[in-house]
């Protein structure tokens, strides 16, 4: 049986959040940003002088980390990070901290939790690949790099984040973590051979939308 969840995997800058956010609204499910946790750990590790390549330091600190969504807002262990792990720093730090298998395996319980709780649309990395490979619908977005270069940009811009980096800065940060995130052994970035590659360069965000939720709405029944 095919559990009431629609996963969303691709790389930096593809549209996942913003998309998957409004996917969970049309469809009255819950919202899971996996990439938020990762992020939240790199700051904690950073906040606690643990570094992003000291495993067990980092598997220690994901026991203590109390993470939690509401809304819109993440809090670790109380205390309001959501814009403090938006940065390009802690988006780098996650790539690098989400590359221990150790640290994936103790997330894996956490992510597949809110899946108990009702419908779910999760966004990450490895949401068809690994964390639920039992999920009715599987997307992988994709988008060129200079659109996704863009789309960071404007965001960033929208954030008032100074300096401001160039779009071609962005874009070798954005390439720099897509081989990161690919290259690595444990639960890389990979589209699942069940899902559905939709490339969103050109396409405005609410078709994006309409066509994942036509999607869910044909292989999940309400
Ligand atoms: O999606 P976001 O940019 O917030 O993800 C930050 C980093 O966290 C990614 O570059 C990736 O290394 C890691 N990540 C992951 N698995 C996920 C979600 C994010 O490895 N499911």
């Amino acid at each position: 049986m095919k559990k009431r969840v629609v996963a969303i995997d691709g790389p930096a800058g593809s549209g996942k959040s913003t998309v998957a956010r409004l996917v969970a609204k049309r469809l009255g499910f819950i919202y899971l940003d996996t990439g938020a946790i990762y992020r939240s750990l790199a700051w904690l590790a950073q906040r606690k002088g643990v570094s992003w390549g000291d495993e067990e330091g980092l598997a220690r600190l994901c026991r203590e980390m109390e993470i939690g969504f509401e809304g819109d807002r993440v809090f670790v262990n109380g205390e309001d990070v959501t814009s403090k792990i938006r940065t390009e720093e802690m988006g780098q730090g996650a790539s690098v901290v989400s590359a221990h298998s150790k640290i994936r395996e103790s997330l894996l319980a956490l992510q597949r939790d809110f899946a108990l709780k009702g419908g779910l649309v999760a966004e990450g990395r490895d949401m068809g690949t690994v964390v639920f490979p039992d999920a009715a619908l599987k997307v992988f977005l994709v988008a060129s790099v200079e659109e996704r270069a863009r789309r960071r940009w404007v965001e960033l811009k929208e954030r008032g984040v100074s300096p401001l980096p160039s779009l071609e800065e962005i874009g070798d940060m954005i390439c720099q973590r897509d081989l990161q995130d690919s290259n690595r052994k444990t639960a890389p970035l990979k589209k699942a051979h069940d899902a559905v590659e939709l490339d969103t360069t050109g396409l405005s965000i609410p078709q994006v939308v309409e066509r994942i939720v036509g999607w869910a709405r044909e292989r999940i029944q309400s």
